[in-house]
């Protein structure tokens, strides 16, 4: 199902606010995509500052990520305990290191360079563990593909806002907003709606009183109606 023309000017006008207000995004750090994939595992319900202090500590004990693969679990549990639920994340990590180099017979994910996004995404999600989020971080961020990854904060906030319909599940939200939006846009839009949702959008309180958007926002339009309060 395609968005009316309509919800992609609206979605426009928000990403345009969201950019005048927080202005455009911050320099990341670049990654090739196997390296993406392992910050993403690590990332998983932690902070970007667990996640990245993990990762460091990961790279200092295990340079290649070869050995990484082939250690002791005990000392990848250790080496990413600051990522959180790392008796979980160790294992896991390990296993895609041994798939990726058992298919692909080394260990890279370099060729994915070459392939069409949705044949790249297609072989992402078949990673053990790897959902449509992930995929999608790893063909933009590591790829510098178009694809659109739809997190809590992105699916929270495109809710209120009325840019992704209610009952959209996150998993169709996904191909719902890539189809939204300009693909040149996908990456800023992105991390706009994460900043905002972090800032603005809480997920319990939301401070609808400060919000730039609250002009567009269906959830702020619905609770002025009845009065709710939103500070
Ligand atoms: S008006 Fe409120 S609910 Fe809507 S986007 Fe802003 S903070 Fe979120």
């Amino acid at each position: 199902m395609r968005p009316p023309a309509s919800l992609r000017r609206k979605t426009a006008r928000v990403d345009r606010i969201l950019e005048a207000r927080y202005g455009g995004p911050r320099r990341r750090l670049r990654l090739d995509p196997l390296s993406t994939l392992i910050l993403t595992v690590l990332s998983q319900h932690t902070s970007d500052t667990n996640s990245q202090r993990a990762f460091e500590r990961l790279r200092r004990r295990f340079p290649a990520w070869e050995r990484l693969r082939d250690a002791r679990v005990e000392a990848v549990i250790d080496a990413i305990r600051p990522a959180g639920l790392s008796r979980l994340k160790a294992p896991r990590i390990q296993r895609l290191l041994t798939r990726i180099t058992a298919e692909r017979g080394r260990l890279s994910l370099d060729f994915l360079r070459r392939w069409p996004v949705d044949r790249a995404k297609a072989w992402l999600r078949t990673l053990d563990g790897v959902g449509p989020k992930t995929a999608a971080i790893v063909l933009i961020f590591g790829l510098g593909k178009a694809a659109f990854p739809v997190d809590t904060h992105v699916y929270r906030v495109g809710r209120r806002i009325g840019i992704i319909p209610e009952g959209l599940s996150v998993e169709k939200a996904h191909g719902w907003v890539e189809a939204l939006v300009r693909p040149a846009r996908y990456g800023p839009f992105h991390l706009l709606l994460i900043r905002h949702g972090r800032e603005i959008c809480k997920a319990v309180r939301p401070r609808c009183v400060v919000c730039p958007v609250r002009g567009q926002c269906d959830f702020f339009r619905r609770a002025a109606r009845y009065g709710a309060a939103t500070r």
